[in-house]
């Protein structure tokens, strides 16, 4: 059985750690900042000097390339990222761009003559210095000019960066890919959770990456004197409010579980010791990876929500502030790397991943998987995050035997 070499890719990891290293032993490396850069020359030299093909696109995305010998046959993508979130970890994204170049590695010493090519991808802003899920997004042609004078990290920082790579806007809106050639995508990162770490598993294989829906909740009552007012007469917009998340809480614990619900700000109106409260605003964010439980989920928070309204005499709006759907794997993906990790002798289980990752956006264009190794307590988007060197191993071992699976199909 062809193996990685351990100690190399685990070199190359320690390395593009050092690249953007802060003194608590994380990574600054914001999308196009100056440490991004560097690191995105790092991975460029460590592939030429293996006799790697190297390219980028307009959207900055990376590309390294082992060829198969018919230059027709189709192409097999891993990717993931090695920007980082500000002062985070050293394993988040680029866990998965090193994995990927140590299987190139790996192949190319082998003389492996694959039936497809190999492309490892590092896809420009994942984590959203400057938009989130840019690379991946422009390069499946969901990314619309639309959108990017908006963007979170704003449109000047954004033209800022691209520029440093001597990219514009119209290079980013033209690096739309023709996925008829592309065989399949891979991708794997540390887990930032705890479920594989408790339950001592070694890789968790993503079926589906959550869709997140969000919505601005406005609850109507009536401004009164808190004194005088009597409590049976209240339109207390706030008692409302209070209600509907306690009983949202417990719909979404009791029936729709692994599914999360969150109320991540309130605001309530006029705001004082002593007015009733008249109106209340509410940041409502919901998740679930199966689409169908994620719409019937959306019925029963609304019937929740609605309820609740009547229940206190208030009037309710629900107004729509974003939506991703889910992005659910392709099965026979899944259970390669099922496969995968069953002949390395690797515990696996399935799982739903509740962040994003590239994988969502090429899950839209061609069959897709990820797979996750434990992250020590969860830990992520911190400089304590840290994965064993076992399980970065894992992650790579497991990646070259999904990659050998695929050429056995
Ligand atoms: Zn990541």
């Amino acid at each position: 059985m062809a193996r990685i070499n351990f100690q190399r890719f685990l070199d190359l990891m320690a390395q593009q750690a050092e690249i953007g290293a802060t003194p608590e032993g994380g990574l600054n490396r914001p999308a196009l900042s100056e440490m991004d850069i560097r690191a995105r020359q790092w991975l460029f030299e460590r592939a030429t000097a293996a006799g790697l093909e190297v390219a980028m696109d307009g959207a900055g995305n990376q590309r390294v390339m082992l060829r198969a010998n018919d230059p027709d046959a189709q192409t097999l993508l891993i990717g993931s990222h090695l920007d980082s979130v500000p002062n985070g970890g050293r394993f988040d994204g680029a866990l998965g761009v090193v994995a990927g170049l140590e299987v190139l590695l790996t192949l190319k010493d082998s003389g492996a003559e694959l039936p497809f090519h190999v492309e490892v991808v590092n896809f420009t802003d994942e984590e959203g210095t400057l938009r989130g899920l840019l690379g991946s997004s422009a390069m499946t042609g969901t990314l619309t000019a639309e959108g990017l004078p908006n963007v979170r990290g704003g449109a000047d920082a954004l033209q800022e960066g691209l520029s440093r790579l001597g990219l514009s806007s119209e290079t980013l809106l033209n690096a739309r890919r023709d996925f008829a050639n592309v065989m399949g995508y891979l991708e794997v990162h540390i887990e930032q959770g705890t479920r594989l770490e408790q339950a001592g598993i070694n890789i968790g294989v993503v079926t589906s990456i959550v869709g997140v829906r969000s919505y601005w909740l406005t609850l109507t009552g009536e401004a009164a004197h808190a004194g005088t007012k009597p409590m049976a007469d209240r339109r207390d917009a706030l008692w409302g409010a209070a209600h509907l998340i306690q009983q949202a809480r417990e719909l979404v614990l009791q029936y729709f579980q692994p599914g999360v619900v969150n109320f991540g700000s309130i605001h309530a109106e006029p705001g004082a010791f002593n007015i009733v409260p008249a109106e209340v605003r509410l940041a409502l964010e919901f998740r679930h990876g199966d689409p169908e439980k994620l719409d019937a989920m959306q019925t029963a928070l609304f019937n929740v929500i609605r309820r609740s309204a009547t229940e206190f005499n208030l009037e309710v709006e629900i107004t729509p502030a974003g939506l991703i759907p889910p992005a659910p794997m392709a099965e026979p993906m899944v259970q390669l790397v099922e496969q995968a990790a069953s002949g390395l002798g690797l515990s696996h289980t399935r799982l739903m991943s509740f962040a994003g990752h590239d994988a969502q956006s090429l899950a839209n264009v061609t069959p897709s998987v990820m797979f996750f190794v434990p992250s020590v307590r969860g830990i992520s988007h911190n400089p304590a995050e840290y994965s064993t060197p076992q399980d970065c191993i894992n992650a790579a071992e497991v990646m070259l035997q999904a990659v050998l699976g695929l050429a056995d199909r």
